[in-house]
């Protein structure tokens, strides 16, 4: 996202050949090489029942995603990607092969559950993987146009406060690209999933209680995983210009709807978008010191999303993104997200001195905060002390 998959004067490691994924429906896990693709896991645990938790773009890599995180359809239900890691290989900087997991190199697994790819190239992860009702799946895209809004904004925030694990919602403000023929003024998107194999009729009792207290414009369902994971593809085609921030908040009372409902009824192009994500659930309960990640406690997490493709819109794009950022940092409670977060200049005291570096070193603090950096400090300086791989959201080993 930040553009750190290629480099100049740099070397890029091609993975794309590592993408083989091996499931173990006994054990109820799933070894993925590293450059494989959320979609190669989907097709891969489909047959099984089984689905492991990622994002919601199928294209996206399985490495970035999980090293820094990793929300989806599935975050309430079963955590981050990164919280169902239980093992990883790795090459480290000096070619060592190295393993990480509960009974080897622990503090490494810790490290690798939101530290991003500062500490080695991860080859395979070994993923808990969860029954799913692939096939008949309870998943719905609720869609408004601009007058319901407001009113379906709030019913929503109502129905989001007192949910089971299993009911994941996503909100997105979008401007439809011309493949969904659905016209160029900018739609609310409520799309819902839910995650358990054993209760659909609760799924469906949810979803229809938000319907009738929101009554949306219109209305799609879909029952297949892999479909549903490719959903929001369409609107993430490959080799666009970008820049995003994010953000976590807990209150969606009036003075931030407004906010929010100025900022999407500005948006009037194809491609940037807005996302709210609904938290909570059972990536809540894993402990904030457990992995690198922040902001546990978050109930909603925004995510501003640019996305354009002409360089002459630079400019205008990326400030409309970090506007809407200021705005709603009033209302932050401080959570930062790696892997939704564009490429920053340098901040801090010495600022004019890292004016020239790929990343913000101060970047790694404002995400981490000062324990949890000191801790990926000490691992990066024990696998990666001469900083080889820093063209990411750098940990510096200083
Ligand atoms: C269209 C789109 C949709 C997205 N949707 C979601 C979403 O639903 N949920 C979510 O959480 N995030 C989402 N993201 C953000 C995504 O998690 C990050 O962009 C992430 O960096 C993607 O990883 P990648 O492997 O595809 O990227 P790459 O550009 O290939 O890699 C980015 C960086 O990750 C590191 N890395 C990647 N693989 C490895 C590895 N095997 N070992 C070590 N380091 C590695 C490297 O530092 C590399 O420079 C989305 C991004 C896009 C562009």
């Amino acid at each position: 996202m930040a553009g750190y998959g290629t480099v100049d004067k740099g070397l890029v490691i091609d993975l794309g050949q590592l993408s083989t994924v091996d499931v173990d429906p006994r054990e109820g896990t799933v070894r993925v090489g590293g450059g494989a693709t959320l979609a190669d896991v989907d097709r891969a645990t489909v047959p099984h029942g089984l689905a492991v938790p990622l994002g919601v773009v199928s294209g996206t890599g399985v490495g970035g995603l999980t090293l820094g995180g990793g929300v989806g359809w599935l975050t309430r239900a079963y955590g981050l990607a990164a919280d169902n890691v239980v093992a990883a290989d790795l090459v480290t900087a000096s070619g060592e092969r190295v393993r990480a997991s509960d009974a080897e190199n622990p503090e490494l697994l810790w490290g690798l559950r939101g530290g991003g790819g500062n500490f080695g190239v991860v080859t395979s992860f070994t993923f808990r993987a969860h029954r799913l009702p692939v096939h008949e799946l309870c998943a719905v895209n609720f869609v408004y146009a601009e007058p319901h809004w407001r009113s379906a904004l709030a019913a929503w925030e109502r129905w989001t406060r007192d949910l089971p694990d299993a009911m994941q919602s996503i909100l997105t403000f979008i401007v439809p690209p011309p493949e969904l023929d659905a016209g160029d003024e900018p739609l609310l998107i409520l799309a819902l999933a839910w995650a358990d194999p054993d209760d659909q009729a609760a799924g469906e009792r949810l979803v229809d209680e938000l319907r009738r207290a929101a009554p949306p414009d219109e209305e799609e369902r879909e029952s297949d995983w892999v479909a549903w994971q490719s959903a929001f593809d369409v609107l993430a085609t490959k080799g666009r210009r970008g820049y995003w921030k994010n953000t976590s908040f807990d209150r969606l009372d009036d003075e931030v709807m407004d906010v929010v409902l100025r900022r999407a009824a500005e948006q009037r192009w194809v491609g940037t978008g807005i996302d709210i994500h609904h938290m909570g659930g059972a990536f809540a309960r894993v402990p904030e010191d457990a992995t690198p990640f922040p902001a546990r406690s978050a109930r909603f997490w925004l995510n501003i999303y640019g996305v354009w493709e002409d360089a002459a819109d630079d400019a205008p794009r990326t400030a409309w993104v970090r506007g809407f950022a200021d705005d709603m940092q009033p209302f932050s409670t401080g959570g930062l997200y790696v892997n939704f977060m564009g490429r920053e200049p340098a901040t801090g005291p010495d600022a004019a001195r890292d004016a020239g570096a790929p990343t913000d070193p101060e970047a790694a603090r404002r995400v981490y905060g000062s324990e949890k950096l000191a801790r990926l400090v000490s691992l990066k300086r024990r696998f990666d002390p001469q900083n080889l791989f820093r063209l990411n959201h750098n940990i510096s080993p200083g």
